[in-house]
């Protein structure tokens, strides 16, 4: 898929705020610093459209970002960042779970992991959640430049051996790094398969 436009529509906290258009949303998440903005920036070939911080665990907002003027990219808060306080998390915690359950638009949601990281009870009991909440979502291990090929296919296979312990079948996962545009290719055709049918 080429993308043609790739533009910022609306940043808020509240899924009843969200556009009414109701076009596919594709939403992205992750726990904080997992690389969401920078992966976001390398699908759509704008540098600075998501903002890339280097301190995490900074937005809570749902970001809109209107593709080819077909379909969305969703930016959500980022999960599990310690420095915050408890309220604080509460709050990203509500305005995940709010837009994940009642979302219809929501087509698919897209689960990051750190590739070099064994795997996260975090993030293996999200998935969980996931499941046990019928939504729809595939993987993507992030910043696959940070590791030699057999480190990187140990870790994928560790973490994918994890999910098979909760899961008959796997979901899709895609390997990416942003610094070296890798997983481009595959995910905008897996999105552009899904707009299709
Ligand atoms: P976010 O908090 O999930 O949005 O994460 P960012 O996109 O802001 O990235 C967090 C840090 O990881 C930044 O310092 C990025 O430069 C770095 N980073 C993100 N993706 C990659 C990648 O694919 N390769 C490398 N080497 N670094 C990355």
């Amino acid at each position: 898929m080429h993308i043609n436009s790739a533009n910022f529509v609306i940043s808020n906290t509240e899924v009843k705020k969200c556009p009414t258009d109701g076009l596919p949303e594709y939403a992205f998440i992750g726990r904080s610093n997992v690389g969401k903005s920078s992966l976001i920036n390398m699908l759509t070939n704008r540098k600075g459209l998501a903002m890339t911080s280097a301190k995490p665990g900074k937005t809570m907002l749902i970001n809109h970002f209107l593709i080819n003027e077909e379909w969305y990219i969703v930016d959500l808060p980022g999960y599990g960042y310690a420095k915050r306080n408890q309220k604080g998390q509460q709050q990203i915690k509500t305005i995940i779970e709010d837009y994940i359950l009642e979302r219809t638009a929501m087509t698919n949601l897209f689960v990051l992991i750190d590739c070099r990281l064994s795997p996260q009870q975090i993030d293996l009991e999200f998935i969980e959640w996931l499941g046990e909440n019928n939504i729809p979502f595939s993987i993507v291990f992030t910043k696959g430049d940070k590791l030699t090929k057999n480190k990187l296919d140990s870790n994928v296979e560790a973490f994918l051996n994890e999910l098979k312990k909760q899961w008959e079948e796997l979901p899709p996962y895609f390997i990416t790094s942003s610094e070296k545009r890798m997983g481009r290719d595959e995910m905008l055709n897996y999105i552009e398969q899904i707009n299709e049918t």
